[in-house]
């Protein structure tokens, strides 16, 4: 019975009398990830209540399981193509296409386990003894996990509300150091469904080439865009200061478990070979596992082929739930959202507690709401941004309004009476 304080927190006594122990660093990270905090919210939740309700999920990143969202059958079909020729068994080079104002090279690309690998790959590249790396807040905390258990300090910098989520460049500049190494944005934006101008990704380039850093941009949301702002990949500032582009097919043609993602340079003056810093993404990828070779052989086929109707089709769905999103939480009193979303799949809102009763704050409010109305929201603590609310709107347009009626209903039951207000 010695052994069985499992659970309790506290490693069993025993535990000193072995040689080994898990890393220190590992063990508080799933904190910082949005699979740990929505976790921790379902598992006080029933698969469906005594209704027959069923639970409706917009806490997500993937909505690949929902009908409107599937897949092209012409990515299917490359991969089953790469799959059935067997010239695949081997490992392949290289191939992406991009539309920049030079010509990227086979050179310039390399593939990776999705675009998670990628920011594994540019966050071990970057850590040295004392160096920092900026990031976005709110923002996507995989950077700051991968970033700490590299031993990389992460300094966030914010994004304004007022502005459409642009980067607060002056904060950009408090921050930085001569340790800094990289800023980071994410365009089109999880979690803010922002979509940056050519103007503004302008200004962050002179910024980042004043500073003598360079720029990683999450692009994992390219071309998801569906309202005014149209996509403009950070490549074109490329000869102002050296990108690093990170994408993947996990989110454009909504299949996230096919794991194919890339880095990019995106680096006409060469800096990054200078600095070596090519050098060592190589020698990462010498050292870690590759893509399925008939994921990576299908990419080819799936580019080619996939045809303008899927992109407009899941466009038009996006476009469709995001106005529906927009429309109905305007009709919830302690939820505001600064701006409509433009971009990605989300929009942040944020929660207004002094009109609320009983919820301390927006972790207690996601876990009520899972628990009596079988709705899953991310709260902000899972982007560094506490007391707000990311909103997935990529679910059936159905279920998204139903989802939103009782986000409401559960706002009302939980408000605090007028009179109380007043006093
Ligand atoms: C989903 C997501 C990723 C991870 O993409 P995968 O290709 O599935 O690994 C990276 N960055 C952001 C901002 C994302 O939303």
């Amino acid at each position: 019975m010695e052994n069985g304080g499992a659970g309790n927190g506290r490693p069993p006594a025993s535990a000193a009398a072995w040689n080994f122990a898990a890393s220190g660093t590992l063990l508080g990270l799933s904190a910082l990830s949005v699979r740990g905090v929505l976790g921790r919210i379902k598992a006080g939740m029933a698969a469906e209540d005594d209704g027959g309700r069923p639970v409706i999920p917009m806490g997500h990143g993937d909505p690949s399981a929902f009908p409107c969202f599937s897949t092209t059958p012409d990515a299917v079909d490359a991969v089953a193509d790469a799959l059935r020729s067997g010239e695949h068994n081997c490992y392949p080079s290289a191939y992406l296409s991009s539309d920049l104002p030079y010509e990227l090279s086979a050179d310039d690309v390399y593939l990776t386990i999705g675009c998670s690998q990628a920011i594994e790959i540019i966050c071990s590249v970057l850590a040295r003894p004392g160096a920092n790396i900026l990031c976005p807040r709110p923002g996507y905390l995989f950077y700051e996990a991968r970033a700490i258990f590299n031993g990389m300090e992460v300094r966030y910098f914010d994004l304004l509300p007022e502005s459409g989520w642009e980067v607060d460049l002056d904060g950009v500049q408090a921050l930085a150091d001569k340790n800094t190494v990289a800023m980071v944005i994410v365009n089109p934006g999880n979690p803010c469904g922002n979509v940056y101008t050519y103007e503004h990704l302008a200004k962050v380039a002179e910024i980042a080439k004043k500073l003598g850093i360079f720029v990683i941009t999450d692009e994992v949301y390219a071309h998801l865009t569906f309202g005014q702002n149209k996509f403009v990949p950070m490549g074109v500032f490329g000869s102002v200061v050296p990108v690093l582009t990170l994408g993947s097919i996990s989110k454009r043609w909504v299949v996230p478990g096919w794991r194919l993602g890339w880095i990019v340079t995106n680096d006409p003056n060469g800096v990054f070979q200078m600095t070596k810093v090519v050098e060592s993404i190589k020698s990462y990828l010498d050292i870690s596992c590759d893509p399925a070779t008939f994921v990576q052989g299908a990419i080819p086929q799936l580019l080619e082929n996939t045809k303008g109707e899927f992109f407009e089709k899941t466009i038009d769905v996006l476009r469709q739930t995001a106005d529906i999103c927009w429309e109905k939480l305007k009709g919830i009193s302690c939820i505001t959202c600064p701006s409509k979303p433009e971009g990605s799949m989300f929009v942040m809102a944020k929660l207004d507690l002094s009109c609320l009763q009983g919820i301390k704050d927006d972790m207690d409010f996601c876990c009520q709401l899972a628990k009596e109305e079988l709705v899953v929201i991310l709260p902000g603590c899972a982007l560094g941004y506490k007391n707000w609310l990311r909103i997935t709107f990529a679910i059936e347009p159905s279920s998204l309004e139903d989802g939103i009626e009782r986000l409401k209903s559960f706002c009302l039951r939980h408000s605090k009476p007028k009179v109380l207000l007043e006093t």
